[in-house]
């Protein structure tokens, strides 16, 4: 990873492989894959522009973003939008347009804006009083995104679909929203098997152990998952014995997920 203040770029590691659940967004992904590239445009087909994928925290949104950058083997950009306001009058807007531009020198690229309701809602600025930066910045963004020639295509991320200017949600700006819900029980089981097969453990599971564990969980996001089997192999090791069923049933048992807080949130 390298770093430049706003913006980052990454060699991700992650394959769509390594997304539990999602299958929608993995499938339409896919599908769009062979309109990014030459032949396509040479075909005239028109780019994909982005998807904005909307959810709680930790349920796989930043993971599609490196996967898909990974799976299309394009490199990617994190544009961190609370970081480009600030300095002098017009620096915000100076900030964006250069990231906007840096983005399109990489072309065909991935342009990853992360929590993007932080920096086109004033949230980050003085709202009202900011002298109408935050909105000359949205401006700026959606109408790159309207406009934009170069292939780059955008992933935007957000928590708060409340906190986004209606402007981004209108047809036209991206070409898809989705909404990233809480893993369903299958899709808990496969999140479990994908990080236990991450550190080899996986064999030592019976597919009814790893039932018991989706079950167990209900209401985890997928980072949660992952803290579980973390939280379980440090258990194992200071036991002394190799990870089992019952180290991840403690550790699950150990954690309120964020939902407890909204029960109306879980779906199984
Ligand atoms: P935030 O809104 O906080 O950025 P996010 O939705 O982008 O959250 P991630 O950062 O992708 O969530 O999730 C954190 C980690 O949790 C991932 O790197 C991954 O290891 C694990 N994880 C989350 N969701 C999944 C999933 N669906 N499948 C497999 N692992 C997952």
């Amino acid at each position: 990873i390298r770093k430049s203040g706003h913006l980052e770029y990454f060699h991700p590691k992650a394959t769509l492989d390594d997304i539990g659940g999602l299958d929608n967004l993995k499938s339409w992904l896919n599908r769009r894959r062979q309109s990014f590239t030459q032949d396509a445009r040479d075909f005239g087909l028109e780019t994909p522009r982005g998807v904005l994928l909307l959810g709680l925290p930790g349920t796989g949104k930043s993971l599609a973003a490196k996967a898909v950058a990974n799976a299309w083997q394009l490199p990617l950009l994190r544009l961190d939008m609370g970081k480009i306001y600030g300095g002098i009058v017009g620096q915000s807007e100076a900030n964006i347009r250069s990231a906007l531009q840096t983005a399109e020198a990489l072309a065909p690229s991935i342009l990853w804006i992360d929590e993007i309701e932080k920096g086109l809602s004033g949230m980050q600025s003085s709202g009202a009083t900011d002298g109408g930066t935050t909105s000359r910045v949205l401006g700026t963004f959606l109408t790159w995104m309207q406009e934009k020639e170069k292939p780059v295509f955008v992933v935007a991320t957000a928590n708060h679909i409340a906190q986004l200017p209606p402007e981004l949600l209108r047809k036209g700006r991206v070409d898809e929203i989705f909404f990233v819900d809480l893993p369903v029980q299958q899709e808990r089981q496969d999140i479990i098997s994908i990080h236990l097969k991450r550190r080899n453990r996986l064999d030592d599971f019976s597919s009814s152990e790893l039932n018991e564990l989706a079950v167990a969980s209900k209401g985890f996001t997928g980072a949660e998952l992952e803290e579980a089997v973390k939280e379980a192999m440090f258990l194992a090791f200071d036991e002394g014995h190799q990870l089992n069923k019952n180290d991840i049933l403690k550790s699950i048992q150990a954690t309120s997920p964020l939902s407890s807080t909204m029960a109306e949130m879980i779906q199984d």
